[in-house]
């Protein structure tokens, strides 16, 4: 056949954001074990290091700017300067595709100059873009027309949502979302279809097309070390994380991270510390700081650490993610609903305690706690009250846990996003020049 006569050869081209890395490195991952030619292409770190006038003090990447809606909004511009680079890349290499994360809304047009398809791979939810193209009226509102009755008020909504006020950054981003879903040739999501056919179905009919589960792409990564080494290098040895998780008992520990960017302040810190050890819950908690030259550190109670030895462990840094939440010692996920880091608790079985900060981060805890009905939305303060117990009592274990089973057996030979990829493979084969 004349589509075997060339390997297909596809272009990786994710969002500068670990939120977004991460996966797309599982999905070439992926599609590399099923035979494809996988190029990863991002910055080299000097690239917008060498542009001082857009990011003072340079960066290779959002997580360490995120503090600054202005440097945030500079960077996403910043992106527009990869357009010739990855044009010459294209040139260069005449990949079969290019698959472009969400943020770079020219990629379309990029591929389509080469005679190439692009792919969008969504870092993000794919449950975010029914919200994006809506307008909302009323307070609170239902979004219409849209499976589970899903409520929010404004207040919850980001202000490039609302869509009140145009701004530069507002435009773009409307660009983007319609680029990305309304133009690019196919839409890859890391999710599976029967996390919720109902919301497959309608992006069928809203959209017109379909859009390619091929995920939970994080269960690519099948040993131990594989696991660890997600991302970044992780604050802790993997060996020494599970000889600790090994020492509990099952589902007793509680995981908390607030995801690749988000900090807490020094207050929040100190209320999850007082409330970790006024609940007596044995946990892991990850927290982006790095420990200072005072024996004390201003935002945990003092001596914390010392009384919680052996019962808690603080991760400052980085953690191997996915690893502990495999483990059977955890038995809760305090989350703030990033979509990968949601995804990756469905996929373990834990139930989770949401804690949104911003974004699409508000609309998955909505799936989680409302339509999944896995988590509960306890709200920052109250969440370790009830932490404790009321997340056994409030989320039925076992929907959570046959969730997970589901969500494995989706990646398995035979299973819905096994099938989707090969398809998905056939179909650019038979496109793909
Ligand atoms: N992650 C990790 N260790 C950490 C923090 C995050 O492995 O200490 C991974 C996590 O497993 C997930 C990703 O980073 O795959 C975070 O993505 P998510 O969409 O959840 O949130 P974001 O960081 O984009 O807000």
């Amino acid at each position: 056949m004349a589509s075997e006569s060339r390997q297909l050869h596809i272009f990786f081209f994710p969002f500068m954001a670990r939120g977004h890395l991460i996966p797309t490195v599982d999905l070439a991952k992926l599609f590399a074990a099923r035979g494809v030619k996988a190029t990863f292409v991002t910055t080299p770190r000097p690239f917008i290091l060498q542009n001082p006038l857009v990011c003072p003090g340079g960066c290779e990447n959002i997580d360490s700017i995120v503090d600054s809606q202005e440097m945030v909004q500079n960077f996403f511009k910043a992106t527009k300067m990869l357009q010739r680079p990855l044009e010459q890349l294209l040139q260069d290499f005449q990949p079969s595709c290019l698959v472009a994360g969400t943020f770079f809304p020219r990629a379309t047009d990029i591929a389509a100059k080469f005679g190439i398809l692009r792919l969008v791979f969504h870092g993000i939810s794919f449950f975010f873009f029914f919200f994006f193209f809506f307008s909302y009226d009323s307070e609170p509102f239902v979004i219409p027309n849209f499976p589970g009755e899903i409520k929010l008020t404004r207040m919850q909504l980001p202000d490039f949502i609302k869509h009140e006020v145009e701004t530069d950054f507002s435009k773009w981003l409307k660009e983007v979302m319609e680029s990305a879903d309304l133009r690019s040739d196919r839409v890859v999501v890391n999710s599976f279809y029967e996390l919720k056919p109902a919301y497959a179905e309608h992006y069928k009919k809203v959209m017109g097309r379909k859009a390619w589960h091929i995920g939970p792409v994080s269960l690519c990564n099948k040993n131990a070390e594989d696991k660890a080494q997600r991302g970044k290098e992780a604050s802790i040895d993997e060996h020494e994380c599970l000889k600790w998780l090994g020492t509990k008992k099952p589902n007793s520990v509680i995981y908390i991270c607030p995801g690749s960017i988000a900090n807490f302040s020094d207050t929040q810190l100190m209320e999850i510390a007082m409330g970790l050890e006024a609940s007596d819950q044995q946990f892991i908690w990850v927290v982006k700081k790095r420990k200072n030259e005072k024996e004390e550190e201003d935002w945990l109670p003092k001596g914390f650490e010392k009384r919680m030895e052996g019962k808690g462990l603080i991760l400052r840094g980085w953690a191997p993610q996915v690893l502990i939440l495999d483990h059977e010692a955890v038995g809760g996920f305090v989350t703030h609903c990033g979509w990968n880091s949601t995804l990756e608790g469905v996929t373990a079985g834990v139930p989770m305690v949401t804690w949104p900060l911003s974004v699409e981060q508000f609309y998955n805890e909505k799936l989680v706690t409302r339509v999944l009905k896995i988590g509960v939305d306890v709200g920052v303060r109250q969440w370790i009250r009830v932490v404790g117990d009321s997340i056994k009592r409030a989320v039925k274990r076992i929907m959570v846990e046959a969730l997970g089973e589901m969500a494995k057996r989706a990646v398995e030979e035979g299973g819905s996003s096994y099938s989707d990829l090969n398809a998905l493979i056939e179909e650019l084969r038979s496109h793909c020049p």
